[in-house]
């Protein structure tokens, strides 16, 4: 059993989904994860949670149809049960969209929950999940501050040149409609860390952020702040994703509609759960499966893989124009953590900028290890930053926390 000493103090994270729950208890000060589990298939017949704790797996099947509300009524039972409420100090929330209104995170008062519930309109199935788990921890860790971690708030700092589309300018100040970019948490993270590695301060730095999970998105961060990223109104924009198309033709819904009467859900399924990897390999949108598949061969698999590191290097070279000067490209979720194979074919298509990869480096920055995976002699450094949400999200709520 780990051992609390009477000082330390957690921040519970929590990452509401559609049907899944995210937790986990952290100590802000160092990351140090106490508990952390997923709670999936919420609202379906069969939901579970997994968990870890003092180094041992658990696994718990719920009721049938159990919801939000009900996981986290069982999971309040479950952190009790080894007395780590005790500890407790907030509740830290991701919340997916913030809309223009949230800029950094905040404490969530009667005011933030309205603000939430305006930008929801913008992403309804993320920003509803993420409502019914606020709502639920408020009535389980009563007396507990609840705060709220924006993914969009690092993007707010791009200029209106970047983050309006062509549209009718009435769109964007009647219903703003425009680019607010995603991941934010995790871009701002691994630009950090990457200042760290690189000795030097991220005011004066310019990077290019790859975060490459079932979600993709790149960032531009120039002097440490976001000036482009390649996700729009929605996460569905910009690089190929393991489901999601990314960017396509807007008058494909024209084709859709008229030749193949397509309804708007359709449309909408087809970008968002039938496309990416998953569409192109036929296969899967699981990165490690497809990689596998086309080592022995399938060319589809391939196929999807090329077209993935394609749009990725086209990306990260467009973001020059706003950076002009680049320290690093760094690679970050659980494809830029851990595929060498996509870092490496990226890497490749950036030759012009005199970017190499270390083969030897680029094996060892794998399963959790950070490391510089260019060449001694390259200018512009290839890094690779496991990212941590959960520890910015932990951080953020106790800052806050201190400061009431
Ligand atoms: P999420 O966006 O849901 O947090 P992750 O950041 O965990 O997702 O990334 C999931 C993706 O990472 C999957 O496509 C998975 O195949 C890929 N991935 C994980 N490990 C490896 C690996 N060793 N090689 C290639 N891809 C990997």
């Amino acid at each position: 059993m780990p051992t609390n000493s009477p000082k330390s103090q957690h921040v519970l994270v929590l990452n509401s989904g559609s049907s899944s729950l995210k937790f986990a208890i952290i100590d802000p000060n160092n990351g140090h994860e106490v508990i952390s589990g997923l709670a999936e298939r919420l609202g379906s017949e069969a939901p579970s949670i997994k968990y870890k704790y003092d180094g041992t797996k658990t696994a718990i099947n719920l009721k049938a149809n159990e919801a939000h509300a009900e996981t986290i009524n069982t999971l309040v039972a479950l952190i009790k049960s080894h007395k780590l409420d005790e500890h407790l100090i907030a509740v830290g929330h991701r919340v997916v969209h913030g809309g223009e209104h949230f800029i950094q995170s905040i404490l969530i008062d009667e005011d933030v929950i309205s603000g939430i519930t305006q930008a929801a309109t913008l992403a309804p199935l993320h920003g509803h999940a993420n409502l019914l788990g606020i709502s639920s921890a408020k009535e389980s860790f009563k007396g507990l501050p609840q705060v709220a971690v924006f993914d969009t708030a690092f993007h707010q700092t791009m200029d209106e040149v970047a983050y309006l589309y062509a549209l009718p300018y009435k769109l964007y100040t009647d219903f703003g409609v425009r680019r607010y970019g995603f991941h934010g948490t995790s871009h701002c993270y691994v630009a950090g860390q990457a200042a760290q590695l690189l000795n030097q301060s991220l005011e004066e730095s310019n990077f290019i952020s790859a975060h490459l999970g079932n979600g993709c998105s790149v960032c531009a961060i120039k002097n440490g702040k976001s000036v482009d990223t390649s996700m729009g109104l929605t996460p569905l924009a910009g690089l190929i994703m393991g489901m999601r198309s990314g960017d396509i033709d807007p008058g494909l819904f024209n084709f859709l509609t008229t030749q193949l009467n397509y309804s708007a859900q359709q449309i909408d399924d087809l970008l968002n759960q039938e496309s990416g990897l998953l569409g192109i390999s036929g296969l899967s949108n699981d990165c490690r499966t497809i990689e596998e598949a086309s080592l022995s061969g399938n060319q589809r698999a391939t196929l999807a893989i090329d077209m993935f590191c394609y749009r990725l290097a086209k990306q990260i070279a467009a973001y020059m124009v706003p950076l002009q000067r680049l320290d690093a490209i760094i690679f970050t979720g659980g494809i830029g953590e851990n595929s060498n194979l996509i870092r490496k074919k990226v890497i490749s298509q950036l030759a012009f900028l005199n970017i190499d990869c270390d083969e030897e480096a680029n094996l060892k920055a794998r399963f959790g290890q950070q490391g510089i995976i260019s060449t001694k002699k390259t200018k512009i450094k290839v890094i690779v930053i496991p990212t941590n949400e959960e520890w910015v999200i932990a951080n953020d709520a106790a800052s806050i926390v201190k400061e009431l």
